[in-house]
């Protein structure tokens, strides 16, 4: 039995498998060898094993997704035999005696600088294929084995970190907790392991080493602790543990159905925060009123190319109409900071967070934002959709994106396309906007609080700094000054100012924001009954 504290991010208890996941990330070393033609034998080996994997997930992608999507692995398995990838690796293993897995990741890189550098597109995009397939091939010569979702039983995630496109990647269904090295409290993993309701504990100081898939082992939220290989009494305890769990769970469920009313009369809107088509699920069980931030960024992560505007299209086409009628506000794009995607060619910064991400790619790459935004307005007359811009710092962005959105209906218009202009509002996530919130408000048709990024910019915190974490304090009295500030200015032009960062869900200031005005909550679906239930057991007027 071994034990080791985290910093949790969702409270809640689990026992089950562990699988260990290594990332795609290789550092690898270098080593002299004796044999070039036996590393050469090892590297044929891997790439058997590597044409076998692809061919597997291509089966399984054709009946999951189709053909089309499908296809991408049998681009990978053609990669695999090209040529001058192949002498690349061949020649330096025999030239400067050095292992295949050294030789495979330098010629990886190499060939993916060079494709990043092209001119077409098309070419471009290749940059991250082969950066994949020589990741692959580094996996299988250090016999590290990719975990098999499909055939997975449930299990307890456990790794040194975890990037937005990894859990992207992931089968919702298979994963009872995450729990890793690294990462901070706000990060998006955080973020995804509370819309999925799941245990999740980062900054644990565990040897991946010691730790393997198959092993059991108990996520217990409340107190921060992993336990490997827990007695047979301490398993026995935690089952309990989690009968009590769901009991309390399902005390939540009669309030499904019921009015977010204060005792007092005083009603606001809870709605759900989602990264997928897939969370609509979530959205329903926990009964959301609406979708408040649809991160739409999450079409783009985990995939090697763009998203089309007809892959756009049906998806959030397919949101809104299983919402019915529900408001769904849907926000455009925010790559870049911890959002990286390989295809979009972004390049390092020394401060992502501070640095091209966002409305600012949209807004230097119009031609990308253009596409989203057809797929959006199109979209739009299937229900109540509404159009949120985030990082945005001062009117004459918002006044640059109407630009924008007036050619885009001029090109749908040319195109005989059929399209409303929905309700557009903007994310207050900056200090910048909410000190501008005044002129911002009579621009757009609604604000939606990110705390997230807003504690991020005011305190001067990156989020993703896990060192920072027991500075990263959203209560500050800066923020909820800036909160107050930002609705009264709202209220002041009609407008109407929610929260959709997670503080929207911090159930000690729910009170606090339903005293300011705030008139909608946006939080994790797991959340949303359970700030009903604050909600409905206070009184908005103090007395
Ligand atoms: C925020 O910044 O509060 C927010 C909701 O956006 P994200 O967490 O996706 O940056
Ligand atoms: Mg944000």
């Amino acid at each position: 039995m071994k034990a080791y504290q985290g910093k949790s991010v969702y409270k809640g208890i689990v026992l089950g498998p562990v699988a260990v996941l290594t990332g795609n990330d290789c550092t690898v070393k270098r080593r002299k060898i004796e044999d070039p033609e036996a590393e050469i034998q090892r590297v044929e080996t891997a790439l058997t094993k590597a044409q076998k994997q692809l061919q597997k997930l291509y089966d399984k992608a054709v009946k999951e997704v189709g053909e089309t999507s499908a296809a991408i692995f049998e681009v990978h398995q053609m990669m695999l035999e090209d040529e001058d990838y192949l002498d690349a690796i061949h020649n330096m293993i025999r030239t400067e005696m050095v292992n295949g897995e050294y030789a495979v990741a330098v010629t990886g890189d190499n060939f993916s600088q060079m494709f990043a550098s092209m001119d077409d597109d098309y070419m471009k995009a290749r940059a991250a294929d082969i950066k994949d397939i020589s990741n692959r091939l580094v996996r299988n010569l250090e016999g590290r084995e990719d975990v098999d979702f499909a055939s997975m039983e449930p299990s307890i995630i456990v790794a040194d970190d975890l990037s937005p496109s990894e859990t992207v990647q992931m089968d919702k269904e298979k994963i009872l907790a995450f729990v890793t090295v690294h990462g901070s409290t706000n990060s998006h993993t955080a973020i995804l392991a509370r819309m999925m309701n799941i245990p999740a504990l980062i900054g644990v100081p565990m040897n991946l080493e010691e730790i393997h898939t198959g092993m059991k082992a108990i996520v217990d939220g409340f107190q921060g602790e992993v336990i490997f290989e827990p007695s047979q009494e301490l398993c026995c305890e935690t089952e309990e543990r989690i009968q009590e769990e769901a009991e309390k769970l399902q005390l939540l469920q009669t309030l499904k159905g019921k009015e977010n009313v204060t005792k007092d009369g005083k009603k606001i809107n809870i709605y759900a925060n989602i990264g997928s088509v897939s969370d609509v699920g979530y959205v329903m069980e926990n009964d959301a009123g609406g979708i408040g931030l649809f991160r739409s960024e999450f079409l783009y992560l985990g995939k090697n190319d763009f998203p089309t505007e007809e892959e756009q299209f049906q998806a959030y086409k397919q949101v809104v109409q299983m919402m019915a009628g529900k408001k769904v506000i849907i926000r455009t794009l925010d790559i870049g900071a911890d959002k990286q995607v390989d295809y979009f060619n972004l390049g390092k910064e020394d401060n992502p967070a501070m640095g091209y991400r966002a409305i600012r790619i949209c807004l230097k790459q119009p031609k990308i934002f253009k596409t989203q935004l057809r797929a959006l307005l199109r979209a739009a007359i299937f229900g109540n959709l509404s159009i949120m811009y985030p990082m945005i710092t001062s009117p004459e962005e918002v006044r640059r994106i109407y630009e924008i959105v007036d050619e885009v209906k001029q090109e749908l218009d040319n195109d005989e396309l059929p399209y409303k202009i929905p309700e557009q509002g903007i994310m207050i996530e900056t200090p910048a906007a909410a000190m501008v919130s005044d002129e911002l408000a009579e621009l757009v048709d609604f604000f939606s609080i990110g705390t997230n990024d807003l504690t991020q910019y005011t305190l001067a915190i990156d989020r993703q700094n896990e060192k920072l974490d027991d500075f990263y304090n959203p209560h500050h009295k800066a923020i909820l000054r800036m909160i107050q500030m930002v609705v009264d200015n709202a209220h002041k032009c009609g407008k109407w100012a929610g929260i959709c960062g997670e503080l929207g869900a911090d159930l000690e200031l729910t009170e606090e924001f339903v005293r300011m005005g705030v008139d909608e909550l946006s939080v994790a679906p797991s959340m949303v009954l359970k700030v009903r239930k604050a909600v409905r057991e206070m009184q908005a007027s103090k007395q």
